[in-house]
Order: structure tokens, then sequence, then C-alpha cells
């Protein structure tokens, strides 16, 4: 077998770090040819160390020119470069074979949309992408021949689930409903009253995964299984109603499909993301994760109920903004990266994330999705807006 070249982008996150173990336990099949992150300069250097990238990329000048100096001094032949042009070169040159796209938010959208135009894997775990332009985005997988593997569990779970030929349709495919999981987060049987007091690091207590702290807060909020609604909707062609998201707090059934007849495939195991890292590396074979094996004694049981909308109003948001279309989930998409941001310092309470995210919504009109540029655009004036309503502390 031919050795792949990985460009990750986002390698110093959570689910670079599970992306570079999986890569650890395979150096005969997988080389990480450019390791990419925001400020975390230590820790990039120390993944520089151990697999000697050929490139490095940080985005700040000042940080790249640091991290520069001590690959030098290291003796290690790794080129460091900086800024988003150089995530777009990495993310599109020749020798990359695929790019696990693991930026958080809205600024792994050029990077992973470079790397669809120039036909590569890509794995994707940014699912802001997909939130953000989905329409474009799909667009571009499919007029450049890229080859577009989930890896955000349920739409692993589901695209394991689905027959290879989905694409042609899930109707065509007996395609009955794809049934989302979602664990509920660390707030699904909190008393109402108390969530106006949660703490970042409540909320950031998952109960079943490890991950950045803004898809912890989303998991909190349920905005991320919004997010998932929206991108299980693009990657799968699968309209909103058919789309049914099912509480299930052990995290175990990660997602299922159901079909005409009756039959609902499901895809489980523990709770760790090598195992769609892995999948989505090695795919269509099967390679050692090092995750531990699924115990089903152990588990005992598996429990799911239905989502409760009042309390995670974001949920609703995300089908809302699904069936207006256009730019409006860019709009979401970007009012909800403000909003976390400002919940994790503490300037806007929890509950005002949604009421946040709904006044943005309010605010703004949704147009068509037809550019980059109309994205970006959006993309922005919901930023502009979100953080004005954040000083003004419309809703402290
Ligand atoms: P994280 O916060 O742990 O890591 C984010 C990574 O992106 C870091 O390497 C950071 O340096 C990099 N980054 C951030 N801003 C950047 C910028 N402007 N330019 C370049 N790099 C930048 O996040 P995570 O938990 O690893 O999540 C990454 C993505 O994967 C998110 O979109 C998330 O929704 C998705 N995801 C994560 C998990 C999980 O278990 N962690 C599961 C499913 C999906
Ligand atoms: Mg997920």
């Amino acid at each position: 077998m031919k050795m792949q070249n990985i460009t990750v982008l986002g390698a110093t996150g959570s689910i670079g770090v599970s992306t570079l173990d999986v890569i650890r336990r395979h150096p005969d099949r997988y080389r990480a040819f450019a390791l990419c992150a925001h400020r975390q300069v230590d820790k990039l250097f120390e993944q520089c160390l151990e697999f000697k990238p050929r490139f490095a990329v940080l985005r700040d000048a000042a940080l790249a020119g640091d991290l520069r100096q001590r690959c030098q001094a290291a003796g290690l032949a790794t080129e460091v470069l900086h800024g988003v042009d150089a995530l777009i070169e990495l993310s599109s040159l020749p020798e990359v074979d695929a790019v696990m796209a693991a930026i958080v938010g809205a600024a792994g959208l050029e990077p992973t949309l470079a790397a669809a135009r120039a036909g590569k894997k890509i794995m994707l775990a940014n699912k802001e992408v997909l939130v953000m332009a989905g329409e474009l985005f799909m667009r571009a997988v499919r007029e450049h021949g890229a080859t577009l593997l989930p890896v955000d569990s349920e739409h692993n779970a589901i695209f394991q689930a689905l027959p290879a030929d989905f694409a042609r349709g899930l109707d065509a495919c007996g395609v009955r409903r794809i049934l989302l999981t979602a664990s509920g987060g660390p707030f699904r049987n909190t008393p109402l009253e108390a969530l106006s007091n949660v703490t970042p690091e409540q909320a950031c207590a998952h109960p079943n995964w490890v991950m950045g702290r803004k898809i912890s807060v989303d998991s909190a909020t349920m905005m991320n299984k919004g997010l998932e609604v929206i991108e299980a909707h693009w990657l799968f062609a699968a309209s909103p109603a058919s789309i049914q998201v099912v509480v299930h707090p052990q995290s175990v059934i990660h997602s299922a499909v159901e079909y005409a007849d009756g039959s609902v495939l499901a895809q489980l195991g523990n709770p760790d993301m090598r195992t769609p890292i892995a999948y989505s590396l090695a795919y269509p074979e099967r390679i050692d994760a090092g995750v531990e094996p699924l115990d089903l004694f152990k588990i005992g049981r598996l429990d799911f109920s239905e989502p409760d909308f009042q309390r995670f109003r974001c949920l609703q948001l995300a089908y809302d903004v699904l069936n207006q279309g256009g730019t409006a989930s860019a709009i979401l998409n970007a009012a909800n990266e403000i909003a976390v941001d400002a919940f994790l310092s503490r300037k806007l309470p929890f509950l005002g994330i949604a009421r946040l995210n709904e006044a943005v919504l309010n605010a703004l009109p949704a147009g068509p999705e037809g550019s980059l540029a109309d994205v970006l655009e959006a993309d922005a004036n919901a930023r502009s807006l979100a953080t004005k309503m954040v000083l003004e502390q419309r809703f402290a």
C-alpha cells in the first residue's frame, strides 16, 4: 500500500491529537505531512519533534517565527509557514493524499473548501463548514471528485449504516429516516431554574466525551445536535423532516438508519473519536484504532427519549434555519460562535446563548447562498451584530 501524506488542520486540538494517535499506530501507512494550528506553539513543536512533518503552520506570523527557530535548533527539516494562505496551500498541494479538517468553527471553511476544490480525500470533523456553506461545499466535492468521509461520530455511524451508493438518493435506497443520537449533554435533567447559573466549567464537563471547549458548550445547549442535523442534511441529502434526533444518554449507539422494510441499522462503539478517525483514514479498509472493545455486558442497558425542544431552544433554531435555507444557517453559526465565546469568557449567561442566537436570526434577513462571498458576508454581519449585543449586555 502506498504511503498516505496527511495534512492535519487543527493538529493540536482534541480531534487533531486523536488523529495523530491513530497515525502513530500505523507508521507504515500514514505520514503526518503538514500539521496546522492556531496559536499553540509549544504543543505544535512537540508534535513536530515526534512526527517530523514536512510543513507546520501557525496562524500568527510572530509565533510561526518562534516555532521556526525552535525547529531549526532541533535540527528538523520542517518548513514553518503562517496564515490562512498557507492552510489553503497545504490542503491542496499535489503531494497531499488526505486532509483531516479539524479546525473548530468558521476558520476551517476556506482551507476545507480548498481541499474539496483540489479533489482531495477529506476527513470532515469541522461540521461548521457544512453549516455555513453546505451547498457550496457539497457542489465543490462533486465537481472536483473529492472523497468526503464524515468524522463526526454520528455521521460516521450513518455513513456506515447507509448503502455505499446512497448518493443516488435516500428514497431510492429505501431509507425512511435517519436516527441521529444525542447524549443530551450535562444538563439533560438539570432543573430549568438552575440553568441560569451554569458556569463554563460545568458546561464543558461532558458526561461521555472529552472534547474542545466550543463543541462542549454546544453539546450542553444541544446547539451541537442542531449543527449536526444541518450537517446530516448536506452529507446525505436528507430532508429536515427525515432526521429524527433521539436522546440516548449512554452514547453507545452513534446513530442509525431506518429502512422502508422496518430494518434499523445502527453503529455501536465506545465513545472514542479514534474509531471514526481510523475509519475515515483507512476507508474502505479497517485498521486498529487503539479503542477498547465494546463490552455490552458492562453497559447492560441502553436508554432512549425524545428531545425537549423547549429546554434546548438551539436545537429548534437549527431546524428553523434549515427550513429557511440560504445563508440562515451561516448566520446562526456565526452568532453561536460569538455567543459561546462570550459565555466562556463570562460575558454572557448560559441561557443567553440561545437568546442571542435567536435575536441575531430575527434581526438579519437571510439571502441566497450563491457564492463564498455571500456566506462570508452573512458570517461577518452576524458576528458584528452578535458582538454588539454582547457588549450592550442585552442578555446579561
Ligand atoms: P479543539 O478546540 O480541541 O481544537 C481546535 C483546533 O483548531 C486546534 O488545533 C486549534 O489550534 C485549531 N484552530 C482554531 N482556530 C484556528 C484558526 N483560526 N486557524 C487555524 N487553526 C485554528 O476542537 P475539537 O474538539 O478538536 O473540534 C474540532 C472540530 O471537530 C470542531 O468543528 C468540532 O465540532 C468537531 N468535532 C469534534 C469532536 C470531538 O470529540 N472533539 C467530535 C465531533 C466533531
Ligand atoms: Mg457528534
